[in-house]
């Protein structure tokens, strides 16, 4: 299955559906890749798919059976300036929901949601995911429940005597390019969420989150 293109056909993916091929998906098959085989998927499926000879359809045949690889960890973030390089490594490293958060010190950076979802999609397809994560509308930060979430305290590298164990938490949240408020501190520590060191130095949110994961998935 090396190097046959995947395409995302949405949630509902299932064996024996002809979907309509979008323009995109058609040229990358036949003039970009030059093939009409192909791995569709989605919903944690995979399947064989073959563009029809007008290049108008795509037929779904058979369920591959390959599991999903993706995991199931929630990314809680911060919306930043680099939102998009977040998404992109958050949906390599097989997050299965990302949620932004509106934080205190969070920057209103004017982000295209829709394209964030295109980046998951095509970061997806790269990854050899049978699943696209969910990417929720963005929430306040004081709306969370907190309890046995894993926090990315950087007060870790300015000497605070954090530790590096998730302790099983399934959901991990990221701050802004400014960190958390003491407001947010402090109502980390109220709700029951777990603070986690990720090394001496102060990460990029981006960066930071990516890190996180790969903790949080040894
Ligand atoms: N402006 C903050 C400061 O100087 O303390 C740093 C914010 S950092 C760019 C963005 C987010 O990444 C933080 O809120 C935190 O969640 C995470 N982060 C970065 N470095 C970290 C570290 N060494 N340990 C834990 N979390 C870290």
């Amino acid at each position: 299955m090396k190097n046959i293109p995947r395409i995302f056909i949405g949630n509902d993916a299932a064996a024996g559906m002809r979907i309509a091929a979008t323009r995109e998906m058609a040229h990358y098959l036949a003039h970009v890749m030059r093939t009409r085989d192909c791995i569709v998927f989605g919903g944690g499926h995979e399947f064989a798919g073959r563009l029809s000879d007008d290049g108008k359809y795509i037929d779904v045949g058979a369920d591959t059976g390959r599991a999903d690889p993706s995991g199931d960890i929630t990314l809680y973030f911060a919306p930043i300036r680099r939102t998009d390089d977040l998404i992109n490594m958050a949906t390599q490293m097989g997050v299965a929901r990302l949620v932004p958060v509106i934080t205190d010190q969070t920057v209103a950076h004017h982000i295209n949601w829709d394209r964030m979802r295109k980046i998951a999609t095509e970061a997806a397809e790269q990854s050899n995911r049978c699943s696209v994560p969910d990417l929720a509308a963005p929430v306040k930060f004081s709306d969370l429940d907190l309890k046995g979430v894993a926090f990315a305290d950087e007060r870790a590298a300015h000497g605070a005597p954090t530790g590096v164990d998730a302790h099983g938490a399934r959901a991990v949240i990221i701050g802004p390019e400014g960190g958390f408020s003491d407001d947010e501190f402090d109502a980390l520590r109220r709700g029951g969420a777990v603070g986690i060191s990720l090394g001496p130095t102060i990460l990029r949110a981006e960066l930071a989150a990516a890190v996180a994961i790969s903790r949080m998935t040894q």
